[in-house]
């Protein structure tokens, strides 16, 4: 039999990660996680026990290096592990910049010699910080506003930086909000769809942030593991691209979806009024389509809804407990 495709997977117990994972499996690969389980579940990946082609290790970025057995015979590494979420990454910059930058760095020289066909990272949108231009192209200016922001965008170009120097052949993406089955519910307050779902449930009106008009590129997250493969299988390296959903979609919309009664709870410093990819450079360079609507991804997700019963519950008091350090250092 011919030797599988090998593709590692960090972060692949994550939301996002768990659903490439999947992708991959499905492609017939030969798939191993890498995750240190801070806010991976390996529940994200039940439904997959007793596949022989998946393996994962638990261990944590900056312990890996360059003899270890699990990178022999990688073809393809997608970098998705990361902490996230804005609270905890201004009361702890350190430690996000110890996973972010430097566990990508680790991983980065951990597989400088490795003969591998492509790197792919998960980049993040908030780079853009409150963009000028709506939608945002690559090319624009960068202004992270927080530490994750700023750590996400320092490895990306880490990442950049070995594709130039070492010949690593790299590739960026950076997401725009992206939601779907398994979307994060760590303790932490953050993610909309986590708190909103956890409401639904609970018959418990949404918190609704400043008037609700405001606007996300949410993209569905089967079309972002899409964008990772795609991203993988192109000849093309050194590049970066948005990835998001074509469009934009307010807050009271979202709320309007998925029914129920809502309570307005104070705007947030430095955040966007508008999030909104332009996707054209995926479109023309790697011939990408996101393919789920807002309305099918949302419909999607409720049918799954069950899984926000374990998350947290948010209301109006504890979100303000839970974001005084936002709103004491980033007013
Ligand atoms: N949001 C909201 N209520 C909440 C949490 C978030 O209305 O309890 C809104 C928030 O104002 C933003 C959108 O949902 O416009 C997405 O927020 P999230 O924290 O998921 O992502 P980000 O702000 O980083 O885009």
């Amino acid at each position: 039999m011919p030797q599988k495709t090998k593709a590692l997977v960090t972060g692949g117990c994550g939301f996002i990660g768990s659903h490439l994972v999947d992708l991959l499996l499905a492609e017939g690969f030969d798939v191993t996680v890498i995750d240190n389980l801070s806010t991976g579940r390996r529940e994200n990946l039940a439904h997959q026990a007793g596949n022989q082609h998946l393996h994962i290790v638990q261990t944590d970025l900056n312990d890996l290096y360059p003899e270890q057995d699990l990178f022999e015979g990688i073809d393809y590494v997608f970098h998705l592990a990361a902490l996230a979420d804005i609270v905890p990454s201004i009361e702890r910059p350190l430690d996000y910049h110890r996973a972010n930058v430097n566990g990508t760095a680790n991983l980065l020289a951990a597989l400088q010699h490795r003969p591998i066909k492509k790197f792919v990272y998960a980049a993040s949108s908030s780079c853009y910080g409150i963009p000028d231009r709506f939608p945002t192209a690559e090319t624009d200016d960068k202004r992270p506003q927080y530490p994750y922001a700023l750590t996400k965008y320092l490895a990306e170009q880490y990442v950049m930086h070995w594709g130039q120097v070492y010949q690593l052949p790299v590739m960026s993406l950076r997401l725009f909000n992206v939601y779907g089955p398994r979307s994060r519910t760590s303790g932490t307050y953050g993610a909309v769809f986590g708190v909103f779902l956890r409401q639904k449930l609970s018959g418990a009106p949404f918190t609704v942030v400043g008037d609700g008009k405001q606007t996300r590129d949410f993209t569905f997250v089967t079309d972002v593991a899409r964008a990772f493969w795609t991203a993988a299988r192109s000849p093309l390296r050194g590049e970066i691209f948005n990835v998001g959903s074509g469009g934009t979609y307010s807050i009271n919309l979202l709320t309007d979806l998925l029914g129920g009664e809502k309570v307005y709870i104070p705007k947030r410093p430095g955040e966007p009024d508008c999030t909104f990819a332009d996707i054209t450079k995926i479109r023309q360079l790697l011939g990408w389509e996101p393919r789920v609507s807002f309305a099918q991804g949302v419909e999607r997700i409720l049918q799954e809804i069950d899984y926000w019963r374990d998350a947290p519950l948010w209301d109006r008091d504890s979100i303000a407990a839970a974001t005084r350090s936002w709103f004491t250092y980033l007013s």
